[in-house]
C-alpha cells in the first residue's frame, strides 16, 4: 500500500511518465471495454445491429493495439475519430439522439487537442487539432440534422433511453477529465525535466570540465559572498593558493594528456583533504584557489594535509611511478579587503614558496 501511494506521488510529480504508445493503447482499451459494456446493453435490450456493431467496434480498439505498435498513430486516431461519428449517427438512427452517444463528439475536441498538441508525433499541430474540431462540429450539426429528418428504427423505452443518456454523459465527463489529467501529468513531466537540465546546466556553468571542480567564475562570486558574510557576520575564513611545481617539465616529459590525469588526480587529493562548507576551485592552468572556513591555523593545517596528499599521488608511465608536489601560499581574510587583494596576498605567499625551493606552505608570517 505504501509503495502505490509512492508510486501515485512519484506519477503526480512527473517522475515516472508514460510514453504515448503506452498512453494511447491505454486510451484505445478504455474505448474497446466502453464498447463492450454498449454491446451488453444493446444485445440485453434486444438491438441486435447495434450489438453486433459493439462487439466489432470492441475487437476493432483492441485490434489497433497493432497500429500503435509501428507507432501509426495518425491513422489510429483518424480511425478513432471515424468511428465515435459513425457511432454517434447509427445509434441516432436506431434508437435516437437523445441516448446521448453524440455527447462523445464533445469529448473527442479535447482528446485531439491533447493528442495532436503534446505528442511529438503530430507535424502540423494547429491545423491538425483545428481540422479535426471542425469534424467533429459538422458531425454534431449532421447528427442532429440526421435525427431531425429520421425517425429512430427501434422504439425505445425511456428507462433505456434515461440509461443510456447518464451513462453517456457520467463517461464523456470522465473522459474529458482524464485528459485533463493526462495533459496536467505531462506539464508537470516536461517541467521536472526542465529543472533538472536547468540544475545540469547551472552545474556545468560553475564547473571545470577536466578536475570537475568549481571554475574561476563561480569562485569569484564565492568570494564576494564570503567577504559579505565577513563584513555582517565576522565569519572570518582562508585562502588557498595551490600551484602544481614544474608542471611544464610533466607535460614536456610525458606528453598533455599525462598532464590532464595529473590535474585530475591533483583535484582529487585537494577535494579530499576539504571539507563539505569549503570551496575548491581551478583558478586557472594548475593553479588552484581553495576557500577554507575557518582561520589561519586551520587553513594552514588544510594547506598542510593537501601539500602531503599531493606528493602522495603516483601516477604510472610505463614502468615508472611519476610523483608530484605542490607549493601553497594562505591567507586568512581581513575585514576591509576585496578579493583580489587578499588572492594577490596568497600568491605572494606561493610566489615566495617558489623562490624558497618549492613543495611547501607559505603564510605572511613565515
Ligand atoms: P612552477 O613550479 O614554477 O609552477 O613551474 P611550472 O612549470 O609549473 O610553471 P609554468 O607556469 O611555467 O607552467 C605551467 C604549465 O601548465 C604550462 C602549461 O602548458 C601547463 N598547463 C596549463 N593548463 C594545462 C592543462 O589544462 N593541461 C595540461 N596538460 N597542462 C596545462
Ligand atoms: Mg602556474
Ligand atoms: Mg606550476
Amino acid at each position: 500500500m505504501g509503495n502505490l501511494s509512492h508510486y501515485i506521488k512519484c506519477i503526480r510529480n512527473g517522475e515516472v511518465f508514460f510514453d504515448e504508445q503506452f498512453k494511447f493503447a491505454f486510451l484505445l482499451h478504455e474505448v474497446g471495454i466502453l464498447h463492450l459494456i454498449f454491446a451488453i446493453l444493446f444485445i440485453v435490450m434486444g438491438n441486435r445491429v447495434l450489438g453486433v456493431y459493439n462487439v466489432c467496434v470492441f475487437i476493432g480498439y483492441f485490434s489497433l493495439d497493432y497500429l500503435v505498435k509501428f507507432k501509426k498513430f495518425k491513422l489510429t486516431l483518424a480511425l478513432a475519430s471515424a468511428e465515435v461519428i459513425l457511432h454517434g449517427v447509427l445509434t441516432t438512427v436506431f434508437v435516437g439522439i437523445t441516448t446521448g452517444f453524440c455527447f462523445y463528439y464533445f469529448t473527442m475536441i479535447p482528446c485531439v487537442f491533447y493528442v495532436v498538441l503534446s505528442w511529438n508525433v503530430f507535424k502540423k499541430k494547429e491545423l491538425t487539432s483545428l481540422l479535426y474540431t471542425a469534424a467533429f462540429m459538422i458531425a454534431i450539426l449532421a447528427t442532429i440534422a440526421v435525427s431531425y429528418l429520421v425517425e429512430p428504427v427501434t422504439e425505445i423505452k425511456f428507462g433505456w433511453m434515461i440509461a443510456f443518456a447518464a451513462l453517456n454523459v457520467i463517461m464523456s465527463v470522465v473522459a474529458m477529465a482524464e485528459f485533463l489529467i493526462l495533459l496536467d501529468w505531462d506539464v508537470m513531466h516536461k517541467s521536472e525535466k526542465m529543472q533538472n537540465l536547468n540544475s545540469q546546466l547551472d552545474e556545468q556553468a560553475h564547473m571545470d570540465p577536466l578536475t570537475k571542480l568549481y571554475n574561476r567564475r563561480f569562485m569569484n562570486q564565492k568570494l564576494d559572498d564570503k567577504l559579505v558574510e565577513l563584513s555582517k557576520e565576522g565569519n572570518i575564513f582562508g585562502i588557498i593558493m595551490g600551484d602544481i611545481d614544474d608542471f611544464k617539465r610533466v607535460n614536456d616529459t610525458y606528453g598533455h594528456d599525462f598532464g590532464d590525469i595529473v590535474l585530475t588526480e591533483v583535484a582529487k587529493a585537494l577535494k579530499k583533504s576539504t571539507r563539505d562548507d569549503d570551496y575548491v576551485c581551478r583558478w586557472g592552468g594548475e593553479e588552484f584557489l581553495i576557500i577554507i572556513n575557518g582561520n589561519k591555523k586551520i587553513t594552514k593545517d588544510v594547506a598542510e594535509r593537501m601539500r602531503t596528499a599531493v606528493s602522495e599521488i603516483s601516477i604510472p608511465f610505463g614502468n615508472e611511478q611519476v610523483h608530484i608536489t605542490m607549493t601553497f601560499g594562505i591567507t586568512e581574510s581581513v575585514t576591509g579587503y576585496g578579493a583580489d587583494k587578499l588572492v594577490g596576498i596568497a600568491d605572494e605567499n606561493l610566489y615566495r614558496g617558489k623562490q624558497n625551493g618549492k613543495n611547501q606552505v607559505v603564510s605572511s608570517d613565515d
